[in-house]
């Protein structure tokens, strides 16, 4: 099985990297041409022209970009590419209509989708530890398994195309409340002056231990946000959550506080750091005080 990446991101290098030292990698592009470049000579393996050139090149084209609309100009562009037999992979987090809207695409144009969104960040990305939620044909899904394997721990398939993406949903929405519990916690526990590595070591060890805490924790309480998961994307998948939870004629409450936070934190030119850069706001409540708003 050939593989190509596209999409050289925080994620997509990490990928690339594991897809290659299983064998599988054959071609890598991304927009930035120099960062496939880089790459490309890093692993010995080919710098495509163009998306489509990753697709004739390849049996299996994983994807992994921004944006909604990011996933359907790639997909357009390595249609001409794709033929019967191929199949392409996008791990990006979109919303299921558009996952079915890329699925239309590349049937069109004879090959199999799957959605296959992940989580385990960056760190997952690099160090072949990322889970996939998966949604297509089964038997599509059963034969990618030495791509699973190469870039995770687990891989699980979920339903029709959109099952992936309605599953990441649901991560998401968890990961904007981790986000503010663990952000709004060790905002507190620095008010309160403790040591925050102390503080951080001993509850991990305990029943509120968890991934956020123990990856990011150290990082935020040095005020040190580098991506990780830059916010600007989340609050994109909070975006979709909200639309997916106002279709049930609902607004979820973290949700809603999420993305208001968020958008303040993006005005003020934070949109590109790390989600964890919420903590930045929960110091402020410590600064300035909030009871007469609450
Ligand atoms: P990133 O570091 O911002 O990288 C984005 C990648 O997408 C870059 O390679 C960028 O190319 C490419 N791109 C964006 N728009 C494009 C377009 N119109 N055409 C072609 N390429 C385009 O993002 P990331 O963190 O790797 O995330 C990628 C996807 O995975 C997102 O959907 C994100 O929500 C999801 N995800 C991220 C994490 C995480 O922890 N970071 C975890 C799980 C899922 P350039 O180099 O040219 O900008």
């Amino acid at each position: 099985m050939r593989i190509g990446f596209v999409g050289l991101g925080a994620m997509g290098v990490g990928m690339s990297h594991n897809l290659h030292k299983h064998g599988l990698l054959g071609a890598v592009w991304n927009r930035t041409a120099a960062r496939a470049e880089e790459l490309a000579a890093e692993l010995g393996v080919a710098a495509a022209a163009d998306p489509a050139q990753v697709a004739r090149e390849c049996d299996v084209i994983v994807t992994c970009v921004s944006r909604d609309a990011d996933v359907l100009e790639v997909i357009r562009a390595m249609a001409p590419g794709l033929a019967a037999g191929k199949v392409v992979m996008d791990c990006s987090t979109i919303a299921v209509d558009t996952a079915r809207e890329a699925a239309d695409l590349v049937a069109q144009a004879g090959a199999g989708f799957l959605d296959a969104p992940v989580s385990g960040g960056k760190e997952g990305a690099d160090n072949g530890q990322l889970v996939f939620m998966v949604g297509g044909d089964k038997a599509l899904f059963d034969k990618l398994k030495p791509a699973f394997d190469a870039m995770g721990k687990a891989a699980s398939h979920m339903g029709p195309v959109g099952a992936g993406q309605a599953t990441k949903a649901v991560n998401q929405i968890m990961v904007a409340g981790i986000n503010q519990a663990v952000t709004e916690a060790l905002a507190f526990g620095q008010a309160s002056g403790l040591d925050m590595d102390d503080v951080i070591q001993v509850v991990s060890g305990g029943a509120a231990g968890n991934w956020f805490l123990e990856k990011r924790g150290p990082t935020m309480v040095k005020n040190v946000f580098d991506p990780g998961f830059k916010m600007a994307l989340h609050h994109k998948d909070l975006s979709i959550c909200k639309q997916m939870a106002a279709d049930k004629g609902v607004a979820l409450p973290v949700v809603e506080m999420t993305l208001k936070h968020y958008e303040r934190l993006m005005e003020q030119g934070h949109g590109d750091e790390d989600i964890s850069t919420l903590f930045r706001s929960k110091q402020e409540l410590f600064e300035k005080g909030n009871l007469k708003s609450l």
